[in-house]
């Protein structure tokens, strides 16, 4: 008899984006000519970038010729992609990266989900909570996570580094032994940033007790400041002990187009049963070659794209038009007396609910009072709790009429 893999059994019901859609169906339907205006989801408004159309359209165009046409391509993605990023994304900053440590994808969920295949099932999980709940469905469905406690809403065998107002939104080394720790930064949701000295500190720990970190760097083009590091191999060490994943979902608005890529260095190692150190890098090659086909080469070529000046000219554009929307929504909450945290170097804003309300509560509030579609923060975690997320991936005309709302209650 087929036995199934329990584990997805224990997954908790109604993912979060799921759970606020019905929620907003039905104050539609009760109020079908109420302006609603969506800040809760996290993507993107504006249309691709000119260069990346262009590029689009010459791939295309290519495959209708048998000399250009172009089938299966390799399953790593395709060097003028693979060295662009390492032209473009690192050595500017620095940092050496080669080019077969690069591994392109079709958007930094699938790789922040599946790097775990090649982890073992044994190893200990640390979040930073609140966090982007892929990293904690992902090790559910591997067994990871043990059971989930309802009151506290953690799972039994994943530490919990908290973030909130009252440590600066800045995660401490956990009290007990852990292997595969999660950071994203810039962060989603709390929209907050670790800055080069704090990184460091994860970075030591992670190598003083052969941790694994698993950095997210998907909202890094949003940084501004220059002490935030945009890449965990900034930081001395980080490239023995720390695997990046990058997305041009929100860099480039590839939401729909899908396309990132995710960095192995080939210092980082982890323990096999017979106790030597094996490389992680070739492993995941052989993980990728088995279960992934490669990202389409059209979509590559937009890709790469925006590595040219005009390109870069233009993502730059649409990320300054979100941070401008970020800008907007700060100041308009923050004179509504609102503590607002995040939207300086990242596209999420993060505020804490007036004195006496929840998260779901002040949702609520924001729908049925003001027609602005949020995001609980909860919903991300127990630490989330009394906090709401704006994104700043809104239309300029729908933000500014959102904080006026805000300003006339
Ligand atoms: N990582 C974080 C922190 C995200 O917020 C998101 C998307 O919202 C992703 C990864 C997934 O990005 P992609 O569209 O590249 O799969």
């Amino acid at each position: 008899m087929i036995k199934l893999n329990d584990n997805f059994l224990r997954l908790q019901k109604n993912y979060l984006f799921v759970d606020i859609a019905q929620r907003v169906a039905k104050y539609k339907e009760e109020h079908p000519d109420a302006p609603v205006i969506r800040l809760g989801i996290g993507d993107v408004t504006r249309p691709l970038a000119p260069a990346v159309i262009e590029a689009l359209h010459k791939a295309v165009d290519e495959q209708a010729q048998a000399e250009t046409f172009r089938g299966y391509g390799p399953e790593q993605g395709y060097d003028f992609l693979r060295e662009a990023i390492v032209e473009h994304v690192f050595a500017p900053r620095g940092v050496q990266i080669a080019a077969d440590e690069i591994f392109i994808n079709d958007g930094a969920k699938s790789d922040t989900g599946n790097f775990g295949d090649i982890l073992g099932r044994d190893n200990t999980v640390l979040i930073t909570d609140p966090v982007y709940p892929v990293y904690i469905d992902s090790n559910v469905m591997a067994g990871r996570a043990g059971t989930f406690e309802q009151e506290a809403g953690k799972w039994s065998r994943i530490t919990y580094a908290p973030c909130t107002a009252e440590n600066n939104f800045t995660p401490a080394l956990p009290a007990e032994p852990v292997d595969m720790i999660y950071l994203c930064y810039p962060n989603n949701p709390t929209g907050t940033v670790l800055r080069k000295a704090e990184l460091q500190k994860w970075v030591d720990y992670a190598l003083q007790t052969g941790a694994l970190i698993l950095y997210d760097a998907a909202y890094a083009a949003y940084i501004r400041h220059d002490d935030v590091p945009r890449s965990i191999y900034e930081i001395p060490g980080a490239k023995q002990c720390a695997v990046e994943f990058h997305s041009y979902s929100k860099t480039a608005g590839f939401t729909g187009l899908r396309c990132g890529f995710t960095v192995v260095p080939k210092e980082v190692t982890a323990r096999a049963e017979s106790g030597d150190r094996v490389q992680l890098n070739p492993l995941w090659n052989r993980r990728q070659c088995t279960k992934f086909n490669g990202t389409p080469y059209i979509v590559q070529r937009a890709a790469a794209a925006i590595y040219s000046p005009e390109g870069k000219r233009q993502v730059q554009e649409t990320i300054d038009y979100y941070m401008e929307n970020a800008r907007i929504m700060r100041e308009a909450l923050t004179t509504a007396g609102l503590r607002v945290f995040g939207g300086e170097d990242a596209p999420y804003i993060w505020f804490r609910v007036p004195e006496g309300q929840t998260s779901w509560g002040y949702w609520e509030e924001l729908l049925y009072k003001y027609n602005i579609v949020s995001t609980p923060g909860v919903g991300f975690g127990p630490s989330g709790e009394g906090y709401i997320r704006l994104t700043a991936f809104g239309r300029r005309e729908d933000c500014v009429e959102a904080m006026r709302r805000l300003s006339e209650k």
